[in-house]
């Protein structure tokens, strides 16, 4: 598997920092299929917040395991609890679409949390805290160089922020990893006024990936 190294350039009098990336280094993935299966396997036993007692299934993750792109949503709904996969539903119908739109393909897509909260409520902090570490594990396994966080709750317990309004389609550093800030699919169902904020912010995702080049506004 490819991983991606970092170079930094400065835009002399310009007040961006834009970073190009590169590939660096091969990844086992005989080995990356092997610790995703274990970590699934665990997580199916999982009784650490009260969400075990009424999923149908747990919602792991989906798609390329080797990808340099992971998505994070909030909860698996109604029908990812039935299916056992993420972002199915109407959110992951608008997911897709703007996918194809803008021809992103090789992407790893999970939540916040792997069980439904009952009638779709926010996952509370507690069971937040006794997930999270599947999440870490799952990103640490996985390897993606861009993480995508979907709305608020992602926004919240990934970067520490409020108000995905107001970060949608930026980025952000932190460790090896670019953060990407998007509003959640689901806000378009819920207001369609969100449709062209979504849109706009994937245009903007698909040509960070093509160019492998972040600019960040210097604070
Ligand atoms: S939501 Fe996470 S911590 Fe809670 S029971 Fe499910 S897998 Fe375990």
């Amino acid at each position: 598997m490819k991983v991606y190294g970092l170079q930094m350039v400065s835009w002399g009098a310009i007040p961006v920092k834009v970073i190009l990336i590169n590939e660096i280094k091969i990844l086992d993935e005989s080995e990356v299929k092997r610790k995703l299966e274990e970590l699934k396997s665990q997580i199916e036993q999982c009784k650490k917040c009260p969400l075990h007692k009424e999923r149908t299934n747990i919602v792991f993750g989906r798609g390329d395991e080797h990808a340099q792109v992971m998505f994070i949503g909030e909860a698996p709904g109604a029908e990812e609890d039935k299916t056992g996969e993420p972002f199915v539903g109407r959110a992951g119908k608008i997911l897709e679409l703007f996918l194809k739109q803008n021809d992103i393909t090789g992407y790893y897509i999970s939540n916040i949390v792997k069980c439904r909260p009952p009638k779709n409520r926010v996952p509370y902090g507690n069971e937040v805290k006794a997930c999270l570490t599947y999440l870490n594990k799952q990103i640490e396994i996985i390897n993606p160089k861009f993480i995508v966080i979907l709305g608020n709750t992602a926004l919240k317990y990934m970067l520490n922020r409020w108000n995905i309004s107001l970060w949608n389609g930026k980025v952000e550093r932190k460790g090896e990893r670019f953060y990407f800030m998007l509003l959640h699919p689901a806000s378009a169902v819920h207001d369609p006024r969100n449709y062209p904020n979504l849109k706009e912010g994937f245009a903007t995702l698909a040509k960070l990936l093509k160019e492998k080049k972040v600019i960040i506004m210097r604070s």
